[in-house]
C-alpha cells in the first residue's frame, strides 16, 4: 500500500492509527458482530458510541456543562442558515445580527444569512482593485461597527482558503457589546489549538478538515441561545428539537460520528489540544520560513500576526510555474497543493492529522525547487 502526503483543503488527511481501528472494526465492532455502518442508530452499541464521541470532545476542549454538543448533518453551509433561523429570536423580539467578513467562507456566511434577515455587515476587510490580495488580515477595533441590539456577532476565526486565522480571541471577545454573543465558523482548526469555549454563543465545523470524514457536523451553544426559533421552521433545523432529541431526531451520520469519536481519542493520545497545538505551530513555522527565506520566489500575502497554522497558501513569484510545481509534487508524494481558484497559485493545508515528516518533505522539496527554478 501506498499513502502520499496529503495537503488537501479538505476532505483532508485522517490519522493512519484512526484508520487503521476502523480498517480492524470494519466488518465486526466490538464483538457486536456487524459493522458501525449498518447498526441501528437506537441499539446499545451506537448509543455507546455517540455518547463515547461527546464525553471525549467535552474532555479534550473543556465543553461548560451549560453548553449542548450537537451532532448535525449539511455541512458547515447549512449552519450559515441554520444560524440565522435560530438565533435571531421571534415576533417582536426578533432582532438584526452582525457579520464580520474575513476571508471567502465568512462572506459566504453573510451572504446566506441575508436570505433569512436583513442582517448587518460589521466590517469587511475584503481589498479591492486590481493589485488587491482579496482578503490578509483581520479588521482593526476602530474599523468595526457594531450593533449593541444584535442577536450575534459571527466571524469565521480561520478562512480556509485565504489562511487568515484569529489568533487572540479574547480581544476579539472583549471587543463584543455586553449582551451579544459571539457565533464562530470554525470548520478548519477546530482542535487544533484549546479553545475557550466561553467566549463563545455558538461554535460550528464541518468535519472533513479536522475531525473525521465528511458528513458530519459539529455544533457547540450555550444553552440559554436555544428555543429562540420562529414556530414555523423546519423541525430538523431547530437547535432545541436536536438538542432535546440528543442529535437524534432522525438518523444522524453514524458512521463519521463513529471516526470523529476515534479521532479524539486521537488527539488525547497526542497530550490533548495544548500537545497538538506544539505540533501545528511548529509545522507551519516551517513552512513560512520557506516562504519568507526564498527571496520573493514564495509568497504569502498574509500579516503576519493572521497568518494561518492550518492552511498556508503561496504563490509563485513566477505563475507559469505553477503547473511544474504541482506535477513535481506530486511526483515527489506530495498532493492536493493547488490553490483554491480564487486565490490561485498553492495552499498547504496542515490540520492536525498531519505529520511533522510530512511537512518536512514539503519543505524539502519547495527549497529544492526553489533552488532548480531561481
Ligand atoms: C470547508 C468550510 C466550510 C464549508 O463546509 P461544508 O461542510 O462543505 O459546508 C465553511 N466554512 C469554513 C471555514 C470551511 O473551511
Amino acid at each position: 500500500m501506498h499513502r502520499v502526503w496529503n495537503f488537501s483543503a479538505g476532505p483532508a488527511t485522517l490519522p493512519t492509527e484512526v484508520l487503521l481501528q476502523v480498517q480492524a472494526e470494519l466488518l465486526d465492532w466490538q464483538g457486536a458482530g456487524c459493522g458501525v455502518m449498518e447498526m441501528s442508530h437506537r441499539g446499545k452499541e451506537f448509543t455507546r458510541i455517540i455518547a463515547a464521541a461527546e464525553a471525549d470532545l467535552r474532555e479534550l476542549i473543556g465543553i461548560p456543562a451549560d453548553y449542548k454538543v450537537l451532532f448535525l448533518q449539511g455541512g458547515a453551509t447549512q449552519q450559515f442558515a441554520q444560524v440565522p433561523m435560530n438565533l435571531l429570536g421571534r415576533g417582536a423580539a426578533r432582532k438584526s445580527a452582525d457579520y464580520i467578513v474575513t476571508g471567502a467562507w465568512s462572506k459566504k456566511a453573510w451572504k446566506e444569512a441575508q436570505r433569512i434577515a436583513p442582517v448587518r455587515l460589521a466590517a469587511s476587510v475584503e481589498a479591492r482593485g486590481e493589485a488587491a490580495d482579496g482578503f490578509t488580515r483581520l479588521p482593526r477595533p476602530d474599523e468595526l461597527d457594531l450593533d449593541a441590539q444584535a442577536a450575534y456577532l459571527h466571524v469565521c476565526t480561520n478562512e480556509t482558503i485565504h489562511g487568515v486565522e484569529c489568533h487572540d480571541d479574547a480581544a476579539l471577545a472583549a471587543q463584543l457589546p455586553a449582551g451579544v454573543p459571539l457565533v464562530a465558523d470554525m470548520s478548519s482548526h477546530i482542535l487544533s489549538r484549546p479553545l475557550d469555549v466561553r467566549r463563545y454563543g455558538l461554535i460550528y465545523a464541518g468535519a472533513q478538515k479536522n475531525i473525521g470524514p465528511s458528513g458530519v457536523t459539529l455544533v457547540i451553544v450555550r444553552e440559554d441561545l436555544l428555543g429562540r426559533a420562529p414556530a414555523d421552521i423546519p423541525t430538523v433545523m431547530d437547535y432545541q428539537v436536536m438538542a432535546d432529541n440528543g442529535s437524534m431526531l432522525n438518523t444522524p451520520p453514524t458512521f463519521a460520528i463513529y471516526v470523529a469519536g476515534l479521532v479524539f481519542q486521537w488527539l488525547k493520545r497526542q497530550g490533548g489540544l495544548a500537545g497538538i497545538q506544539a505540533v501545528n505551530r511548529q509545522k507551519a513555522a516551517l513552512v513560512y520560513a520557506a516562504i519568507d527565506a526564498s527571496q520573493g520566489f514564495y509568497r504569502n500575502p498574509v500579516a503576519a500576526d493572521c497568518r494561518s497554522c492550518m492552511n498556508i497558501p503561496f504563490t509563485l513569484a513566477r505563475p507559469e510555474l505553477d503547473g511544474v510545481f504541482l506535477a513535481a509534487a506530486e511526483a515527489a508524494g506530495l498532493v492536493g497543493l493547488k490553490g483554491h481558484k480564487s486565490v490561485g497559485g498553492m495552499r498547504a493545508s496542515l490540520y492536525n492529522a498531519m505529520p511533522l515528516d510530512g511537512v518536512r518533505a514539503l519543505v524539502d522539496f519547495m527549497n529544492d525547487f526553489a533552488a532548480k527554478h531561481a
